[in-house]
């Protein structure tokens, strides 16, 4: 049976599950206090990481954990005032981490991203958004030998047990390959299925077009205003009050504010990230991800998109953009990046759970809410799919893979 449904947040995993519950012939309102995609799903890399099978773990080994402690890299970075109110859900993440479980977790992680390029497809489709996307993959690139040794080796495993096509490269492959690097290289990976995408914020405006399109509504309004209203819910939103039976909360980073008004203790927090572009003359051809510095640089729309690590940091905290200023130094000795194209870096926020696997699913305690987010590194990826299988959920058809993994219930 058909409903009203509110879907809060228009990030790319709130657009998709709204486009999702619209082609199954529910009424939606989506709910955005801004545009569609103008958060944490406009600033990321814009990869759509076929590749990306196993979750980022916590580090464990001491090395990487002594550097991270003393905030030697571009890729991690903390805030000391957020660490008491972080230990929970770290120490649940830190265990989560162990490599038993850790290999558990992966399965469930690979079972979505096996459909991320194909879910995708179908919304590419419906929104005619196909000029946004590349379709060549990505490379890995390496400075040392030993760290392309590593990564090569993972990678050949992970291609194996996945169905994955990847292409090695060594430092003259590399060269020819990737034109713009300015200096020699120890190698590379290339994945060739991941996508990219040159304007991410916009694939995400595509997709809530599409829900236009396709009968649904999007308004600007206040999730935060959402309250119980008979046997449903109703927000606030420029158009006055919009009552319905269902409500998604889909709000990325912010979700967890709400959950917590509801009586909701669920282990999240965030991973704050930046990006800045640069005017380059010489971009990359396709994006480079360069482990060891931590950082990701790709072609966009508004340039060459520089995007850090991981800032463990309260997400209202102001911002610290130190990773950006070592990401930049360390990008420029690859590429020549060119002048920024904007005053400021951009900063936002990746919205994680202890167990690095998505809250999708019925609210435990609450009848007609239902929960989306939490997709932490791969929200831009795994928004279709996630979409997909929480409207299957709300119309109780077989879901598109095993919901029970990302069972909101899961926690306790
Ligand atoms: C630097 C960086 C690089 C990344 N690279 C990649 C990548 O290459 N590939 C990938 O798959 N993922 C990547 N990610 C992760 C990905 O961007 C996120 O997982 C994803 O964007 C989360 O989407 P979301 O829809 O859950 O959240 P968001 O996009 O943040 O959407 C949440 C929405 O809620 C709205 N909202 C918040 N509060 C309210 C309120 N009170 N009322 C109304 N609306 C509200 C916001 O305006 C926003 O539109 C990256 C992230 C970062 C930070």
């Amino acid at each position: 049976m058909t409903s009203h449904i509110l879907v809060l947040g228009a990030g790319m995993v709130g657009s998709c599950t709204a486009l999702h519950l619209a082609l199954r012939g529910h009424a939606v309102t989506l709910v955005d206090r801004r545009e569609p995609g103008r958060e944490t799903s406009y600033g990321n890399a814009g990869i759509i990481q076929r590749e990306a099978v196993e979750p980022y773990a916590f580090p464990r080994q001491v090395g990487k954990l002594l550097r991270v402690a003393l905030k030697q890299g571009a890729d991690v970075n903390y805030h000391l005032a957020a660490l008491p109110r972080l230990a929970a859900p770290l120490t649940r993440y830190w265990a989560a981490s162990q490599p038993q479980r850790h290999a558990r977790i992966a399965r469930d992680h690979a079972a979505l991203i096996a459909h991320a390029t194909t879910e995708h497809q179908q919304l590419i489709t419906l929104a005619d958004a196909g000029a946004l996307v590349r379709r060549q993959g990505y490379r890995w690139v390496f400075r040392s030998p030993a760290a392309l040794d590593a990564a090569s080796a993972q990678a050949r495993r992970l291609a194996e047990a996945h169905g994955l096509r990847i292409e090695l490269l060594d430092a003259a492959g590399m060269a020819r390959a990737e034109p713009a690097l300015r200096r020699p290289v120890a190698g590379g990976v290339h994945w060739l299925d991941p996508w990219t995408v040159a304007d991410p914020g916009e694939l995400v405006a595509r997709y809530a077009q599409a829900l236009v399109q396709h009968g649904g509504r999007l308004l600007r309004g206040d999730a935060t205003s959402l309250a119980a209203a008979g046997s449903g819910w109703k927000v606030r939103t420029d158009e006055g009050e919009v009552q319905a039976g269902q409500a998604v909360i889909a709000l990325g980073p912010w979700s967890d504010a709400l959950l917590q008004r509801l009586g909701y203790r669920y282990p999240l927090f965030v991973k704050r990230g930046y990006h800045r572009h640069y005017r380059s003359a010489t971009p990359p051809q396709v994006s480079l991800y360069d482990l060891e510095a931590g950082l990701v640089m790709g072609p966009m729309r508004q340039g060459v998109r520089v995007t850090t690590g991981a800032e463990f940091a309260a997400l209202e905290a102001a911002p610290t953009p130190v990773q950006m200023q070592r990401a930049e130094a360390l990008a420029r000795e690859l590429v020549d990046l060119g002048p920024p194209a904007e005053p400021e870096p951009w900063m936002g926020a990746r919205p994680c759970t202890a167990d690095m696997l998505p809250l999708i699913g019925a609210a435990p305690r609450h009848r007609g809410l239902w929960l989306n987010l939490g997709h932490a590194h791969q929200g831009f990826t795994l928004g279709p799919v996630s979409g997909r299988l929480l409207a299957e959920l709300v119309d109780g058809r077989t879901p598109v893979v095993d919901p029970a993994p990302y069972a909101p219930t899961r926690f306790g």
